[in-house]
């Protein structure tokens, strides 16, 4: 196989070694090419005549995507000693990067993350082009880690300790310019005067012999302070400690092996990092993260159609009808786009309502500093309002928003088909409504299909592409790529209540009021959901949608699912007697005071003592099987029945929709974890409780063949 990497000698006696993995678009730092490049650094170790050298990608705006994640992953089945050795292994060869007999210049053009950018920090100097997508991260404890080959000690040692921080405790990108303002890069230069800029450094450093002044420096300790060390480090471990809440060790292990390392020799700093990293490396936290991160990949790349020939249609201009809460945040989430956007509702007075709420999406953004004003009036100026259907006639999607009522609806497709384009596709943001019922209405129902936004739109990123029976292939295209234009995460599913993520979600939602009544307090139930890695227990969820949505909802599925699906009585209950949620200043619990906080309500007891049937407390072990297993039942249904085509829709849809742990790598990672046979014990514990804890057929073959969703290698 050709070699990933390729040496030549310059005039001046200065190497040239570029990296270019053969027949992939980016240069990923796998095990084989860690190998091939020992065997490089071992060449250069004996050519003490060489004046320099000279590191470059062979891919133009492509330096380094960093490790291999495949190879990470596949660490969460490895035993200890490997992930010991593969940091080893990393640490040995950056170190002997680091005592090359020559001064070393990294010349970097396009992004440089995770490994990458350890390796170029165990060169002596670093150029970075001034194009715009050069970017430098370290970014691994998004997927979980902690930057383990050398990351935490050299780069507080690079660009001092508070910058550092903010770059791995965050893991987000920088740019050319703030890596030259830190001292991370010498210098940004255009691309093609890299090579040419970086003998040029090379003779500039050779003078008096500064790199290896400038070695020496970065091999010592740090030299931070008490009081320095105490301040930076306290203030940042409160600010991740308040981000992550216990959940996601990887930040707060970064900082540790930065406390501890940096007021060390570099040697011994870089011991501290590999015995940290190794807390974090292989565990089922980061292989969830990285689960996800390979999801994310996908989903970004998938039209939703087999049909590789389905051409998306153009869109130039999209109509809204329904300037409520929906209809107003679609419309604005197009016109922030740049998408011509019509917004239709019955009086002035709504879609007065509709555009404050637009401006004020786009007002608060401005308010943290994520957009400026232009971006309001350009957002301004994509967007036109109406009371008739007229302006329709110019648009190439449709998307109805209105009251969620079947009849209102199918009665505006039919009022509205006069004045819509004969080639425009409808869609519908119905949350309970079947799409192949409502089909029926539509003018074409080939073109017509269900695009579910979540609330508060401007902040949701999923967005469920539903085909009807008769929706065709460029309909959904044409639906998923509006989506990806809009920002959002598009999933295709097919017609079923409650489309994917609702569907999943009211067993939940559900089981939560059973337990209720069973004796389970309501805050040790939101606690166990919370604990589980939840941004939100289910009695505060139902509070915020609204017992009313709740109950609606409840009630499509129990007519759908009868075998399986029931409704505590009490919601309805609660509803009649006007406790909505916190938009009617009580529900489960009342919100009080100025800035209506959720409190214990005295007068919520008297309806729930109607209808207890028992007093007895959970755990919370209990509480939380009894809240996921009926929805993993449900989601092994989803994919008897072909709802979604992969089983990462499954887990995807929930992390984006509902928050679903992104830790745990979604529902269905999170059965593969903790494993499908000891999951068939906790579900026959709970058999006495009906057809909403028995194993679906999938799920038992599931268990009988010791299998998995999520099958590795
Ligand atoms: P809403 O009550 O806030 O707004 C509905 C709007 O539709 C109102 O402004 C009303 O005047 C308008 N309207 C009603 N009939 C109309 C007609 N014939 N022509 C023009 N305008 C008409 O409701 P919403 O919460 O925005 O919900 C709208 C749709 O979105 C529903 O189908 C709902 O199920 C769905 N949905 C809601 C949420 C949510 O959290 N609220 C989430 C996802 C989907």
């Amino acid at each position: 196989m050709e070699g990933a990497f390729q040496l030549e000698e310059l005039d001046g006696a200065i190497a040239l070694l570029t990296f270019d993995v053969p027949g992939q678009k980016v240069n990923t730092f796998s095990r084989a090419v860690r190998q091939e490049i020992e065997e490089i650094v071992a060449q250069l170790e004996t050519r003490t005549n060489l004046n320099g050298l000279l590191f470059t990608s062979g891919k133009p705006g492509q330096f380094i995507a960093g490790a291999d994640l495949n190879e990470l992953g596949a660490l969460i089945d490895a035993p200890r000693e490997t992930v010991t050795e593969e940091l080893a292994v990393g640490h040995a060869l950056f170190d002997r990067v680091s005592r090359l007999p020559f001064p070393t210049v990294a010349l970097i053009d396009g992004p440089c993350m995770g490994g990458g950018t350890e390796l170029v920090l165990s060169m002596d100097c670093r150029l970075v082009s001034d194009n715009c997508k050069t970017k430098i991260a370290l970014p691994e404890v998004k997927v979980g880690l902690i930057p383990g080959w050398g990351g935490t000690q050299r780069m507080p040692r690079l660009i001092g300790i508070n910058a550092a921080i903010d770059m791995i405790c965050g893991g987000a990108p920088i740019s050319a310019t703030r890596a030259v303002e830190l001292g991370f890069a010498f210098d940004a230069v255009p691309a093609d005067l890299l090579i040419d800029e970086g003998r040029r450094l090379i003779g500039i450093v050779r003078e008096d012999d500064q790199w290896q002044a400038d070695r020496q420096t970065r091999n010592q300790p740090l030299g931070l302070s008490e009081d320095q060390a105490n301040f930076a480090f306290a203030v940042a471990e409160g600010h991740v400690a308040g981000k992550t809440k216990g959940q996601y060790p990887a930040p707060l292990a970064a900082l540790r092996a930065m406390r501890e390392g940096v007021n060390l020799p570099l040697a011994e700093g870089l011991a501290v990092e590999r015995k940290i990293a190794m807390e974090v490396t292989g565990t089922p936290i980061s292989a969830g993260l990285i689960s996800v991160f390979f999801m994310t990949t996908a989903l970004a790349r998938d039209r939703g159609v087999d049909n590789p020939d389905v051409q998306a249609r153009s869109v130039s201009r999209v109509g809204v009808l329904g300037a409520g809460l929906m209809g107003a945040g679609i419309a604005t989430a197009h016109a922030r786009s740049g998408v011509a956007t019509c917004m239709v509702d019955v009086d002035n007075d709504r879609i007065g309502a509709g555009l404050a709420s637009a401006e004020k999406v786009v007002g608060g953004r401005i308010k943290v500093g994520r957009a400026t004003p232009q971006d309001m009036a350009s957002m301004l100026a994509c967007m036109n309002t109406s009371t008739s259907h007229a302006p329709f006639a110019d648009c190439d999607v449709v998307i109805e928003a209105i009251t969620e009522n079947e009849e209102w609806k199918t009665a505006a497709y039919k009022q509205m088909t006069p004045h819509l384009r004969d080639d425009a596709i409808l869609a519908s943001n119905t949350s309970t409504i079947s799409i192949t019922r409502m089909a029926e209405a539509a003018p074409h129902p080939e073109r017509f299909a269900g695009m579910h936004f979540f609330y508060p739109v401007d902040r949701m990123q999923l967005v469920e592409v539903i085909r009807g029976e008769k929706t065709d292939d460029e309909t959904v295209v044409t639906l998923v790529e509006l989506a990806r234009r809009i920002r959002k995460t598009p999933i295709v599913m097919k017609d079923c209540p409650g489309f994917l993520v609702n569907r999943i979600l009211l067993p939940y939602m559900n089981e939560a009021l059973l337990m209720l009544i069973e004796g389970a307090s309501m805050d040790a139930i939101d606690k166990a959901s919370l604990k589980f890695g939840f941004p939100m227990g289910p009695i505060a969820l139902h509070d915020l949608v609204g017992l009313d949505t709740a109950c609606y909802a409840g009630q499509v599925m129990v007519n759908a699912f009868k075998d399986r699906a029931v409704q505590a009585p009490l919601l309805a209950e609660l509803v009649e007697a006007g406790r909505m949620g916190k938009k009617s200043g009580a529900g489960f619990r009342q919100f009080v005071g100025r800035k209506s906080r959720p409190q214990a309500d005295p007068a919520f007891d008297t309806f729930l003592a109607k209808h207890r049937t028992d007093e007895r407390e959970f755990t919370s072990e209990e509480i939380t099987d009894r809240l996921l297993l009926p929805m993993l039942l449900e989601a092994t249904r989803i994919l008897e029945e072909e709802i979604v085509r992969e089983p990462g829709h499954v887990d995807m849809g929930l992390i984006l929709g509902i928050g679903f742990p992104p830790f745990r790598g979604g529902l269905l990672h999170w059965c593969d974890s903790e494993g499908a046979g000891v999951l068939a014990d906790k579900l026959a514990k709970y058999s006495s409780l009906g057809k909403r804890f028995e194993p679906t057929d999938s799920f038992t073959q599931m268990v009988k063949n010791d299998g998995k969703f999520f099958p590795r290698g």
